[in-house]
């Protein structure tokens, strides 16, 4: 292949075009010939591509480089020099040499002519025992901020990419961001914000780098990468950043055959409801004799009044606690849904078969004695493994302490466990007796549904279970420990639409550096497991817990408040320095305390002592009571700047305050409770915590819960907003013959709605609100900032300069009262009224509005409002109904 190209003439990627091929995503980014460099690469054995093959697929792609023209002759050399115009830049082409400057193969700044012939030579002369292709005659590219993007593989969670600043920022500081790919442009932008050098990137006024055409580019990288699964690892460094783009300087890839194995999406498995609600289970080792684990499994199932059959199984007895009992799960008649067992480990593999050939569909291994033991038992479980596989038969264990239920009165825990309440919380823990342990001391304070121990997970592992419990009802948090994540693809995949439906929070162990594999890139050398789970964790919606205390103090949290619905918070304490850490902790995090309104002011002087300044936090001094707490929380719940309240009490006081606390209407706005020291009052503690109250012994602790709390929600609600989202149509769509754009309204669009209200008649406003109607800030974000589970506004947009304004906005709200049914109604600005927009705009939402699963359309309007009627007809809208003024249409979808 000839390598000399002419490539100059592209080597400046501006942010236009780069949207221009985004658009056309569909086609493949790397065209078939230059791919066919990787692919030739990997068929004559070679892993490494150098500098001028990387560039000439970068380019390829439309991502700027500073050129790869490669002389083989000194003669070559100059005229190539000439060519591109001094100052130029030499380097050695050789595939022996991946760190060039070290071997002294970068000759900088060539000025002349005289430069370049001896930079050639000295570099012929560096090289001469190795074999060398050439050098490649570069531009000297202008000064910019020096960035690095590396893609590298990982072995669970497959290609992830990583993005940092040059120089110091990533060898000293490891300042540095990671994301799995593929990604989106929202990954993209929050990869640059994180890393702690993105106030360089942003500059002191206006942008010292144009972060657009940075985000165009990591996108770009995610797709070249997930297209070509050859490419193992891939540096761009450095890279400089300009105002306006930027200019790749330096690239190599690392290529090898496609490994198989990762991007695992799903199994493809069925619902493992019935393993969670089994009819019948047989306990394979069940006991009569105290202190045996035997014992205690089918102890913990009838003592829990397990409502199925139960089926022990024991070769020596005749029954067990008045139970029939079975010398083997084959000599039962009646089918078995589910078995247990907890025999010696040499004994498994046989009633494992036996199971498999009886048809028990799972099996519930807690012997342990398997892989987690050494190289015999690996192998022991490799047998049963096999029986397994051969049969369609599901097992979880070996090694775990099987699966608590109490909305099925099922526990097959190991340990003797006492009485259980039903509970909201699901929980995956990879080890048995953590769970355990836990179980014991939590119970008091936090009510389970599901427990699930998952062990050596030889076949059901943490993402199955995560799966089915975002998919049970009863449950509405979600809470993993684990030591490893096996398959990370298909874990992000389970894990991302699980936290749309609930939280799901993870404390993960294993910070450490340790199982590092042997890398050749820099990015691989910084790419360590924990930083890769943890975005992974943040791509997947998830969040993560620092600790076993932070762990609970958010589960308890998520279980027993609503989230809040805003970031204002209403701190009401009894010691200043309280309200001040809470504050400091909500700023910390992301949130504010709440604005007091005047009016609202002059209400909490009638509740508080004269000599109290009335100011969030509200401090109520050492005579705060319990009346006084529910006053000021009544007053509070009636602010709309209100979304969340810590309350933070002092302990000896507690107890009085349980019962004045329940009975408070909270109207959805979570409460908090910060109790300084509250482990030495710890009867009042609980009795709080029963009520529904979580408690903290800090006030830090409680503000960040609620951020929290808060940041899951908005992060769900966008999740929503996007999926609805894909649902809208991307064909052009054009009113006029000029392009218009639709698509969901959001918090960013105040300026652009207010602009669009300011700018339409009353006449058509009064149409739309059936009042006098302008645009208010608070207007503004209610009709902005919208919940997608219950509300959503396409808009049409058009561009205007170099901005968009909006055309008309259509609204599709649903009918709490009436489960399937939505409202429509509609407003189009008055030089764009009969011009087809309504009409256009309306068939969009009532497509949009099919896909959502609604069943029918309400709209009602003014008589007058012919305009309108007009488009509902054209949209086989039937008419309903009529009083004096309005009429009232619907349309059944299906
Ligand atoms: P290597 O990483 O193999 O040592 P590079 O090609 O990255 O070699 O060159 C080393 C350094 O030289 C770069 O980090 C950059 O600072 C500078 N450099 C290389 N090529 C150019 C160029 N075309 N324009 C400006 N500076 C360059
Ligand atoms: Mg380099």
């Amino acid at each position: 292949m000839n390598q000399v190209f002419s490539a100059l003439e592209n080597s400046k990627a501006t942010s236009s075009d780069n949207q221009d091929e985004s658009s056309s995503a569909k086609d493949k980014l790397l065209k078939d010939e230059l791919a066919e460099i990787i692919h030739q690469a990997v068929r004559d054995n070679r892993s490494y591509l150098m500098e001028h093959e990387t560039k000439e697929i970068l380019e390829g792609i439309g991502i700027a480089t500073t050129g790869f023209l490669v002389a083989r002759s000194e003669d070559e050399a100059l005229a190539l020099s000439e060519k591109i115009g001094f100052p130029v830049v030499l380097k050695i082409v050789s595939p022996d040499v991946v760190h060039k400057t070290d071997a002294g193969g970068v000759k900088l700044n060539l000025t002349c002519a005289e430069d370049t012939r001896k930079a050639y030579h000295e570099i012929i002369e560096t090289f001469k025992y190795q074999h060398i292709e050439g050098v490649t005659i570069q531009k000297m590219a202008k000064p910019g901020i020096e960035a690095i993007i590396g893609v590298t593989r990982d072995p669970s969670f497959g290609p992830i990419i990583m993005f940092g600043l040059g120089g110091v920022f990533v060898e000293v500081l490891r300042d540095v961001s990671f994301r799995i790919l593929p990604i989106t442009e929202k990954d993209a932008s929050e990869m640059i914000a994180e890393i702690r050098g993105a106030a360089i990137l942003n500059g002191y006024r206006g942008h010292a780098v144009d972060l657009e055409s940075l985000g165009q580019l990591l996108l770009k990288i995610s797709q070249l990468v997930m297209e070509n699964r050859e490419i193992r690892e891939l540096d761009l460094n450095p890279l400089l950043l300009y105002p306006d783009g930027y200019v790749t300087v330096d690239a190599r890839m690392f290529v090898s055959e496609p490994s198989t194995g990762e991007n695992i999406t799903s199994t493809g498995r069925e619902s493992l409801r019935d393993f969670f609600y089994p009819k019948s289970i047989a306990v394979i080792g069940a006991s009569d004799v105290k202190g045996k684990l035997g014992y205690n499994v089918f102890w913990n199932l009838i003592n829990h009044d397990f409502p199925g059959r139960l089926y022990p199984i024991n070769p020596g007895k005749d029954s067990i606690k008045g139970i029939k009992a079975y010398k083997s799960i084959l000599d039962v008649q009646e089918p078995v849904d589910m078995a247990v067992i907890i025999v010696p480990a040499k004994a498994v593999e046989a009633a494992i078969a036996d199971c498999c050939m009886k048809g028990v569909k799972y099996v519930v291994v807690e012997a342990a004695g398997f892989a987690e033991s050494g190289e015999e038992g690996k192998q022991a479980q490799e047998k049963i493994e096999k029986i397994i596989r051969d049969h369609s038969c599901r097992v979880l264990g070996p090694n775990c302490s099987g699966v608590i239920n109490t909305h099925h009165n099922m526990v097959q825990s190991i340990g003797l466990l006492g009485d259980l309440k039903k509970g909201n919380v699901g929980m995956v823990a990879q080890a048995g007796v953590y769970a355990a342990g836990i179980l014991t001391g939590l119970s008091n304070v936090l009510d389970f549904g599901i427990v699930a121990t998952i062990g050596n997970k030889m076949d059901i592992n943490e993402t199955d279970i995560l799966e089915y419990l975002s998919d049970d009802d009863h449950i509405s948090v979600i809470v993993m420990y684990m030591e490893d994540i096996r398959s990370g693809k298909r874990f992000m995949d389970v894990a991302s639409r699980a936290a749309i439906r609930k939280p799901v929070i993870i404390l993960k162990s294993g910070r450490t550096e340790a199982g590092k594999k042997a890398v050749s890139s820099h990015t691989a050398s910084l790419a360590g497991n924990d930083e890769i789970n943890s975005a992974a964790f943040k791509q997947s919606g998830i969040i993560r817990a620092r600790d076993n205390e932070h762990l609970f103090a958010l589960t308890r949290a998520f279980s027993k408040q609503p989230v809040p619905k805003g970031n204002g918070v209403l701190v009401i304490t009894y010691t200043g320095s309280l309200g001040v850490a809470a504050t400091d902790m909500l700023y910390l995090s992301d949130m504010r305390l709440s604005t007091l309104e005047p009016y609202f002011q002059k209400r909490l002087k009638n509740v508080l002592p004269d000599y109290t300044s009335i100011g969030n936090p509200i401090d109520c001094s050492f005579s705060m009571s319990p009346q006084q707490v529910k006053d000021l929380i009544e007053i509070g719940l009636e602010s709309n700047d209100v979304h969340s309240f810590i309350v933070v009490i002092q302990g000896e006081m507690l107890s009085s305050f349980v019962d004045v606390m329940k009975n408070i209407d909270y109207k959805e706005k979570p409460v908090v409770c910060c109790v300084a020291c509250k482990e030495f009052m710890i009867d009042d503690v609980v009795k709080m915590e029963q009520a529904g109250f979580p408690v903290y012994s800090t006030a830090e602790m409680a503000a960040e819960v609620l951020s929290e709390m808060y940041h899951y929600s908005v992060r769900r609600q966008s999740a929503i907003a996007d999926s609805i989202a894909r649902h809208l149509t991307r064909d052009s769509l054009s009113v006029d013959n000029m392009p218009v754009r639709l698509r969901l309204i959001n918090p960013k669009d105040i300026g652009l709605w207010t602009d669009f209200v300011n700018g339409c008649s009353q006449k058509s406003l009064w149409l739309r609100f059936l009042s006098p109607f302008s645009a208010t800030p608070e207007r503004a974000q209610r009709f902005c900032n919208l919940n997608p589970e219950e509300e959503i506004a396409v808009v049409a947009e058009m561009k205007d300069g170099d901005q968009y304004k909006f055309l008309g906005i259509a609204r599709l709200i649903k009918n709490k009262r009436c489960e399937g049914e939505a409202e429509y109604a509609i407003i189009i600005s008055d030089p764009w009224q009969n011009k087809s927009l309504g009409i256009t705009l309306s068939e969009q939402c009532i497509e949009l509005a099919k896909k959502e699963g609604y069943k029918t359309i309400r709209a009602e309007t003014l008589q007058e409002n012919y305009a309108m009627i007009r488009i509902f007809r054209r949209c086989d809208f039937g008419f309903d109904g009529k009083d004096e003024s309005m009429v009232s249409m619907s349309l059944k979808l299906s």
